[in-house]
């Protein structure tokens, strides 16, 4: 079966799971599924919820321009969520939620296979790697089962503080050389 054929079926079981929590509209993810950067943000916002979109909010309009000055567009890479349902009034998500959803995920990141998984926000972050600290480790590249992992701040963090915005961007650029390099970091004992 190919990649797509695979998500495909991996959306259908997920809206035939009854098990799962949250009752709102499944923003699956989307975007080139043979992408080498995946982001993965933490769960859909109101406007995601609407539009069955990921980022597709305010946040999600940064997350395009910051994409777009690695010389990428939006379309070149693959965005989605750890939990794949809005939270009620956008609250964090809950320990069981995101256990609930883990196994799509990581059957998710299996199908597309990339390179790099580019973390938006703590809960993602420490979704991947339970150790790492969000105002510590932002922008360093980490090894992570064949992949690599590259933590960012979630894009509303940023709405929040502009103060952060020069260093994100240059954050960002440094993805294209980062996935370049990835095989030989990979490599490297
Ligand atoms: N915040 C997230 O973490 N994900 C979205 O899709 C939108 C906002």
């Amino acid at each position: 079966m190919d990649k797509q054929s695979k998500l495909k079926k991996l959306a259908e079981e997920m809206l035939a799971d009854k098990s799962l929590p949250l009752s709102t509209n499944l923003v699956f993810g989307e975007g080139n599924i043979d992408c080498e950067v995946m982001f993965v943000g933490e769960a859909p916002g109101e406007q995601e919820d609407i539009q069955k979109r990921p980022f597709v909010g305010r946040g999600g309009q940064l997350l395009n321009k910051m994409i777009e000055k690695t010389g990428w567009k939006r379309e070149d890479v693959y965005i989605t969520n750890i939990v794949k349902r809005r939270p009620p009034d956008n609250r964090d998500p809950l320990p069981e939620e995101i256990e609930a959803y883990k196994p799509y995920l990581t059957r998710q990141i299996e199908i597309i296979n990339p390179k790099i998984v580019a973390t938006l926000g703590r809960f993602s972050m420490n979704y991947f790697n339970p150790n790492l600290k969000i105002s510590r480790d932002h922008g360093k590249i980490f090894r992570m089962n064949g992949r690599l992992l590259v933590p960012f701040y979630h894009p509303a963090a940023i709405l929040r503080n502009m103060g952060l915005i020069n260093e994100y961007e240059k954050e960002f650029k440094k993805l294209p050389k980062i996935a370049k390099k990835a095989e030989e970091l990979l490599k490297k004992p």
